[in-house]
């Protein structure tokens, strides 16, 4: 019985990489960083499908850190484990630096790449790069796009590098996953948020979210009804929130994880917003 295996391409640069990928093809063809994210659609009891895997680790996008230009540039074949370890990342890019330190395994994360958390569509990473107004640098595009514009495309560009706007550390920074108790299961929802505070009051709110098949997104709708909000105004706000919410979630199959939004955003914007004596 033969066995099919996917083929592996390694292209020297990003422009091969996109023209393979675009190039007509009898079976499918797919980017590949790391492979974690891929092969856990296979499954373990069949031999993985006859496919056209492109290894764009290997030259056709970049890995490592820089500072440069008021931004933190993220090369795309970053290992995760990497990321969460570098002292430019920790320092400042904390809310990212907390998503880092929730994903998945050690083993996973030395594996794992940035560019396939991203390509994944529902990697942790990407609540914290939506919440901190991430850019994404795209096919062979020199011109950056915002990340939550790229997301919205419905097939994938090839992510080359990420760029996050610095300053991104704020007063109010939380990053929130949250999942049933077993050791392996899906996030129920991961959750970023980062805000200024001016006299007692939330402004430039952001507010991100993802989780296991649920694209991540900005809860635009939901940042509406929260910005601006004091501790005393915050409660009132709480009807309106799970109505945008509703409208931000729209094409969620969950129907409770409105609930569970509404419920750690009010928490964790009550806790950090000042209370007055
Ligand atoms: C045991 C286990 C636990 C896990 N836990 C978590 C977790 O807690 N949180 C989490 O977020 N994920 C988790 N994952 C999923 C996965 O490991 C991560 O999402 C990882 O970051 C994927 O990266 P990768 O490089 O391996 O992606 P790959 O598997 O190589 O690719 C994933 C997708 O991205 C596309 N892609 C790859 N590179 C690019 C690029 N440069 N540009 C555009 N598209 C690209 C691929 O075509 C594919 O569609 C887990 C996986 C396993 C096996």
């Amino acid at each position: 019985m033969s066995v099919s295996t996917p083929a592996v391409k390694v292209p020297p640069t990003a422009a091969l990489a996109v023209a393979w990928r675009q190039a007509p093809s009898a079976v499918p063809v797919a980017y590949v960083g790391g492979g974690t994210a891929l092969q856990l659609a296979w499954g373990v009891e069949q031999p993985p499908p006859a496919m056209t895997l492109i290894d764009v680790t290997q030259g056709a996008v970049p890995a490592g850190v820089a500072l440069h230009d008021g931004m933190l540039h993220l090369g795309a074949a970053t290992r995760l484990e990497a990321l969460r370890t570098d002292a430019r990342v920790r320092a400042h890019a904390p809310l990212l630096a907390q998503a880092l330190d929730a994903l998945g395994a050690l083993s996973v994360r030395h594996l794992a790449t940035l560019g396939g958390n991203i390509g994944w569509r529902w990697g942790d990473t990407l609540a914290a790069l939506l919440a901190l107004d991430a850019e994404a640098e795209v096919d062979t595009d020199p011109v950056p796009r915002p990340l939550a514009e790229v997301l919205r495309r419905p097939v994938l560009p090839l992510v080359r590098a990420v760029r996050v706007p610095l300053p991104a550390a704020a007063p109010v920074a939380v990053y929130e996953k949250v999942g049933a108790r077993a050791a392996f299961s899906p996030s129920r929802l991961a959750l970023a948020i980062r805000a200024q505070l001016a006299h007692g009051r939330l402004h430039g709110l952001r507010l991100a979210a993802t989780a296991a098949a649920l694209p991540a997104r900005r809860l635009a709708r939901a940042e509406a009804v929260l910005d601006g909000a004091d501790c005393r105004s915050l409660p009132a706000r709480a009807g309106d929130l799970r109505a945008a919410l509703q409208q931000d979630l729209h094409d969620d199959t969950d129907p409770q994880r409105v609930r569970l939004a509404a419920r750690l955003l009010l928490g964790h914007l009550n806790r950090r917003l000042p209370h007055s004596a």
